[in-house]
């Protein structure tokens, strides 16, 4: 059973390129039957804060990658990293080692000055512990000294690396807390790890971690190392570019399917397919269409494909993204009728916008209450002429039979029959009903509006 897991340090907000190494990891598992597990990476104290657990934990549910079982805190794990350091000193593949920083300092300034290797090459690896002072050590690993490491990588093939440049790492400081590499490593053994998908900035630990992994004799999980995204100039994502937390795209109003699609295709590909469904990713997502190269941003393409899978998603569905979004972004929750007003409009008003944001503006017919606010361009549209029209449309409205089909026909015919062009009627309906000069379709807002409350709001314009 494929097994990944998604291991952030809780040190700030979800990172854009942390949720698309969740996202590959959450699509890999769920597209094989097996399990995506979540490991907070917390044994940096200084660092490490609840409040970005919560961030992580947030942003997380937001994209909609449940993982299974509970959130494993590696701080807790410590015994249990101890325990195995103390394994491999039994063993004979680990030592204490007791020298000082002065003396680790003095090693490397004469190596430097011979223009040998500075990496430190301890004189306890193979002391006989009857020589052994009574004296602080640390426990070191008796890393290879010959060959060569190689990690089967699937998206950066095999990457090779001498071990004479590896040192003999350090498990257990000299106050016997294990450090993070150990953690790492017996954390992915205990919890099954089959494959470990991550930020090629971990390429380097991976040897070092597997000097660990061998020494113990366990399998060495897949790995598949992937580049970093980069902003939309080619450059790595710094702060310059903002928008660097998932969060900051939820607030923009990108809805997570479209969210999903797009980090899914940020250094994935499947043929030509832009747009799909989360079945369809979970499906094809493999480890062989993970790009060498790092992926730009391009916000043209989030937002169109978001707005493919706004109109494609469901309404009820989507009302609730686009309350919670409301909520998120500190905005005045929907009253009842207006909610009902925005859910009988969703399916004409989704297929015209691309974000959030863009859906409430084409919603505001919804939002607003008599007597309607006219911006300073509809009100334009609502002279002597446009409202004296209004008021002798008003009768036929009365009694009129409120369908969509039976309303364009009527407004068709009155315009005609007053020798009007339909934008001329069309231009002041707009203001009645929304106070606006741009909004969706006339009939689309009088059939969701209902007939007395468009007859109240263009009774109103009338005069
Ligand atoms: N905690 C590491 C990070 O946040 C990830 C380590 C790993 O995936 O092995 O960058």
């Amino acid at each position: 059973q494929v097994v990944t897991r998604f291991a952030p340090s809780p040190t700030g907000f979800l990172h854009i390129g942390g949720a698309r190494t969740a996202l590959f990891n959450w699509l890999y598992a769920r597209g094989r039957g097996g399990k995506f597990l979540l490991r907070i990476e917390d044994t940096d104290r200084e660092r490490s804060t609840p409040e970005a657990t919560a961030a992580i934990l947030a942003g997380m549910d937001w994209l909609g990658l449940d993982y299974d079982g509970e959130a494993v805190s590696q701080f807790d794990g410590a015994d249990r990293h101890r325990e195995v350091a103390l394994q491999l000193l039994e063993a004979g593949k680990a030592y204490k080692c007791f020298a000082t920083q002065d003396e680790i300092q003095e090693f490397r300034d004469a190596a430097r000055a011979e223009g040998r290797s500075t990496l430190y090459q301890s004189p306890w690896r193979d002391a006989d512990p009857a020589t052994h002072p009574d004296a602080p050590y640390v426990v070191r690993l008796k890393a290879p000294r010959d060959g060569e490491t190689v990690i089967r990588d699937e998206v950066q093939g095999d990457v090779r690396i001498r071990n004479d440049q590896l040192d003999d790492l350090v498990l257990l400081r000299s106050d016997g807390t294990p450090v993070y590499m150990l953690a790492v490593v017996v954390d992915d053994h205990d919890m099954g790890v089959t494959h470990v998908i991550r930020g090629d900035d971990h390429l380097n630990n991976a040897a070092r971690q597997m000097a660990i992994i061998e020494a113990m004799g366990w399998p060495v999980p897949t790995y598949a190392h992937i580049p970093l995204i980069h902003g939309p100039d080619g450059k790595k994502l710094s702060k310059r570019h903002g928008a660097l937390g998932v969060e900051e795209y939820r607030d923009m109003g990108y809805i997570a399917a479209g969210m999903r699609n797009y980090l899914t295709r940020l250094g994935w590909s499947h043929g030509d397919d832009e747009f799909f469904t989360d079945a369809q990713a979970k499906e094809w997502f493999d480890l062989k269409g993970i790009g060498k190269s790092p992926a730009r941003l391009d916000f043209k393409k989030l937002e169109n494909i978001c707005g493919q899978h706004m109109a494609a998603a469901e309404d009820a569905a989507l009302l609730n993204e686009l309350k919670d979004f409301m909520a998120a972004t500190g905005q005045t929750p929907l009253l009842h009728t207006t909610e009902y007003k925005i859910s009988q409009a969703l399916p004409f008003l989704k297929t015209s916008a691309k974000t959030l944001p863009q859906l409430l503006e084409k919603a505001h017919f919804c939002l607003v209450e008599r007597p309607i606010e006219v911006e300073e361009k509809a009100a334009k549209n609502l002279g002597e002429d446009a409202r004296a029209m209004l008021s002798d449309l008003t009768p036929h409205l009365q009694n009129a039979t409120w369908t969509r089909q039976d309303l364009e026909a009527l407004l068709n015919s009155f315009a005609e029959d007053r020798g009007v062009k339909f934008g001329q009627l069309a231009g002041p309906l707009r203001a009645a009903l929304a106070g606006r000069a741009a909004t969706p379709s006339v009939f689309d807002m009088m059939t969701v509006l209902g007939q007395e409350e468009s007859c109240a709001r263009i009774g109103d314009a009338a005069g």
